[in-house]
């Protein structure tokens, strides 16, 4: 009988809300994973339930130096991804961004690894063109307080592509629209976390700008699933980009209006000035992900709500 051997998959930023998520999925599928994380927004209570299984390794590393492992794929997501710890310490993000992408890449190109790198619509900056199709090349600004987090993404996207044309790595690009749902930081200021720790509180809901801006918002068990579909059941030679998100579209207000409703809460509105570089609106074009992978997500914002609500509403009672 031939030995089997099961996949041993790479997931840097690992112990992060998509991370964690990720980890546990590909265990369930039978995997061998090992998780790299630095813990710099992560947390190890993410993962700590995957460490009874013996298929699952921590180790703690930062992705900016190099890194020498045996694996069969590697999932690239170690970066910070809410603008208040992207801009926390800007110079550090971009090189996580740069660095750990060029330490990947190398990685992947000695062992001969496949690779996919967790890019964001954040490329496509303050868009012209709407929905996004991954053809648009972007508005982005390269010198506000988002770029680091835009400009550094975009930077490993290129260097994904060169090391593509130039070493001939198998490479696939996922480009993430804003994602939700169990083990979001509680401080990470993103809107959906916010809106909820503020609901659950009966602290005011605080609106950037008059809440007229919109987002799309997937479920992260959408989003992974999309990932590994893309990792997996698309050709050696197709690299994306590809966009993975919801396309239904939410204003900031109607977002607020519905925390309100599922949490039963009598939080009041309340308005703050919109930071600079926000994006009006923000929805993906998904026909590449249905066409290729036949993707698209399958939970609708309020299910998904409730489930965020109820991870809140735990984790919050036990600190
Ligand atoms: P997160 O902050 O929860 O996870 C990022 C993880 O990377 C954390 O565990 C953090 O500790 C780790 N990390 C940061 N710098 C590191 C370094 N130098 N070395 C090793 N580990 C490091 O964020 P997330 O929402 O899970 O995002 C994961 C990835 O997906 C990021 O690359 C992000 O840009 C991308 N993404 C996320 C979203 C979203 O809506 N959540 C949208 C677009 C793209
Ligand atoms: N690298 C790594 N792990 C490896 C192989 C390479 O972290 O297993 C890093 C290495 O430190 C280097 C980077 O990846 O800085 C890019 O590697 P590459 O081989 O592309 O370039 P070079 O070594 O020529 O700079
Ligand atoms: N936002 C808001 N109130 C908050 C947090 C965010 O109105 O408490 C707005 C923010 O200005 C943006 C949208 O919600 O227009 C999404 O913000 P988030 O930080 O979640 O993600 P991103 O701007 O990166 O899409």
């Amino acid at each position: 009988m031939p030995l089997m051997k099961e996949k041993t998959v790479l997931v840097t930023g690992g112990a992060g809300f998509l991370g964690s998520h990720l980890c546990e999925r590909l265990l369930e599928q039978g995997n061998e994973v090992l998780c790299v994380d630095n813990y710099f927004t992560g947390r190890k209570q993410n993962i700590l339930h995957l460490l009874e299984s013996p298929h699952f390794e921590i180790l703690r590393h930062d992705v900016t130096f190099p890194l020498y492992v045996e694996v069969d794929e590697i999932y690239n997501l170690a970066c910070p991804a809410s603008p208040v710890h992207y801009q926390f310490d800007p110079v550090q993000t971009t090189k996580t961004s740069v660095h750990g992408a060029i330490n990947m890449l190398g990685l992947a190109k000695r062992i001969k690894a496949k690779i996919l790198q967790a890019s964001t619509s954040e490329v496509y900056g303050d868009p012209e063109m709407h929905p996004q199709r991954e053809e648009y090349w972007g508005n982005v600004n390269p010198i506000g307080p988002r770029s680091c987090y835009d400009e550094g993404k975009r930077c490993a996207e290129t260097l994904f592509f060169d090391y593509h044309r130039q070493h001939g790595l198998e490479i696939k690009v996922a480009r993430i629209f804003n994602t939700y749902g169990p083990r979001m930081a509680l401080d990470d200021g993103r809107v959906v976390s916010n809106f909820i720790l503020q609901a659950l509180r009966g602290e005011p809901i605080t609106i950037y700008g008059e809440g007229q801006q919109t987002r799309s918002f997937c479920y992260v068990d959408d989003l992974v699933e999309g990932m590994i579909r893309l990792m997996n059941d698309t050709p050696g030679d197709f690299t994306g980009p590809m966009n993975l998100g919801n396309p239904g579209e939410f204003t900031i207000m109607e977002l607020a209006e519905t925390v309100l409703e599922l949490t039963g809460s009598k939080s009041e509105i309340v308005f703050r000035p919109l930071p600079e570089n926000d994006p009006m609106q923000r929805k993906p074009d998904i026909s590449l992900a249905k066409s290729t992978i036949g993707w698209e997500p399958t939970i609708r914002l309020h299910d998904g709500l409730r489930k965020t609500i109820e991870y809140f509403k735990a984790f919050t009672a036990s600190i």
